[in-house]
């Protein structure tokens, strides 16, 4: 019988949208590797990053001091227009899979860019408004994180060019059409507007793209630009940063009704989305008030913490950024274009490599995109929403929970990201639907490849 004191819906007021975000590095025993110059093997300084970022954004990037960082004021003010999001609690859900674990999700994908991305990319041109800035450059993957930028600079009056994945440019083409709406201008990469997409271009004419090449161009066109910088949507530390009012938010509605989670899951393709919903959890696992067991979701095709090495590289295909340390399959692993989503980058947040690494995310798990989608048509069929593929990567390992739950009898009470909807991403609701959706899972020899590209640091 469900407790039917707790609400489906917890919400928090306006006054309750959190006024810092956490820095969750503050806290972590052992910080990650710093970043370093690929050609003196140093660690980068703010100096070095300064043609390519904001500098409040380089500040962040290197803070590993500051437990809180304020947010500004007209950031908040944006994130009232669609934040607090709500926590839901899937009633409908656990009956369905007549579990006694209590699960909830905290839904991201109530906005226009339809998903987590936003709380970032208004962040990041909050930032470069301030600089006096006239633009910046970008890659999109699965198109989430162009389209959120693209209304973060339609706000702030501010120039966008996207470099998109040209797989996804071509799947997707009323993505770019939101993109071009907010006044942005969207290029399929490779492209032969820069340097390092015509010489990607010259090497694989066919190529259908990749999110490290994409990075690669837009890189290349900030750092060649007047006036513009780089913005990323994950990965760097201040994305996850931003995106700590997700679980922040979360961890306020628990509070609430006197409820704590004993599992975190969150899909994983940069990990931003897993770090800001975990990390004030993190906080009480790292300072041993609780033990939230936490797990992380990636796709069988692009497996960068179940398969990849904890190694430096590169953060893109044409090798111009710094190196990180994290999990990576190489920055010349090119995931089969079968798979659309957001989770096809070659490598992993440091923070959450090194978390993984050392034991306090206790698990990943990869599955194939057939089984992610019947966890997806099963939770859209109960729970009413229609998920982003890649939130139901973390929707299939909450049924898995709950179904264990129901085997052992215990009441877990879960708590999983519902990262964004899956709207934008009909082309493969319609391929599964049709029963033509395949998976791809890269061969032992697929991933020795990639991980050959992988620099000599250690
Ligand atoms: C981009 C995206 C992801 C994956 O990115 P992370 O940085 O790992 O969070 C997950 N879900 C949705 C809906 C996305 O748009």
């Amino acid at each position: 019988m469900a407790d039917k004191t707790i609400p489906y819906k917890i919400n928090l007021s306006e006054d309750e949208l959190p006024k810092a975000w956490y820095n969750v590095r503050a806290d972590m025993k052992t910080d990650h590797r710093p970043i370093l110059n690929p050609g003196t093997l140093q660690p980068v300084t703010a100096e070095e990053l300064a043609p390519v970022f904001c500098e409040e954004l380089v500040k962040q990037e290197l803070n590993d001091k500051d437990r809180w960082i304020e947010i500004p004021e007209a950031i908040r003010n944006f994130y009232k227009m669609f934040r607090p999001s709500p926590l839901v609690r899937a009633y409908c859900l656990e009956a369905a899979l007549k579990t006694p674990a209590k699960i909830y999700y905290k839904y991201e994908g109530g906005n226009t860019s339809g998903s987590h991305k936003l709380n970032s990319a208004i962040a990041q041109a909050y930032y470069a408004k301030e600089q006096g800035l006239k633009g910046v450059t970008t890659e999109t993957g699965a198109g989430q994180w162009g389209t959120a930028m693209s209304m973060a600079c339609g706000y702030f009056g501010l120039d966008l060019r996207v470099y998109m994945v040209k797989v996804s440019a071509q799947q997707k083409p009323y993505r770019r059409a939101v993109m071009e709406t907010y006044g942005a201008t969207v290029t399929p990469s490779p492209s032969d507007t820069t340097a390092i997409g015509r010489k990607i271009l010259e090497m694989d004419p066919d190529t259908s793209g990749s999110l490290g090449c994409a990075i690669s161009e837009a890189v290349e066109a900030a750092v060649t630009t007047d006036g513009y910088k780089y913005v990323l949507g994950s990965v760097l530390n201040q994305v996850l940063l931003h995106q700590t009012v997700i679980g922040l938010e979360a961890k306020t509605a628990f509070e609430k009704i006197d409820e704590y989670p004993d599992l975190v899951i969150g899909c994983a393709g940069g990990g931003s989305n897993l770090g800001g919903l975990m990390a004030p959890f993190m906080a009480d696992r790292l300072a041993g008030k609780r033990a939230p067991y936490f797990i992380a979701v990636e796709p069988a095709s692009c497996p960068s913490l179940t398969r990849g090495k904890f190694a430096y590289d590169f953060c893109d295909t044409g090798n111009v950024t710094p190196l990180a340390k994290m999990y990576t399959l190489g920055a010349g692993f090119v995931p089969a274009s079968n798979h659309a989503g957001g989770l096809r980058y070659h490598g992993m947040s440091p923070i959450i490599s090194q978390l993984y690494h050392d034991g306090f995310i206790d698990e990943a798990r990869a599955y194939v995109q057939t089984d992610v989608f019947k966890a997806a048509e099963m939770f859209a069929r109960v729970e009413g929403t229609l998920p982003a593929p890649e939130s139901a990567h973390a929707i299939h390992a909450t049924i898995e929970e709950a179904i264990k739950c129901r085997e052992t009898g215990e009441a877990k009470t879960i708590l999983f990201g519902l990262t964004g909807t899956g709207y934008f991403d009909m082309a493969a609701y319609m391929q599964y639907n049709a029963g033509e959706m395949t998976d791809y899972v890269p061969s032992d020899e697929d991933l020795a490849r990639g991980l050959a590209s992988l620099p000599v640091v250690e």
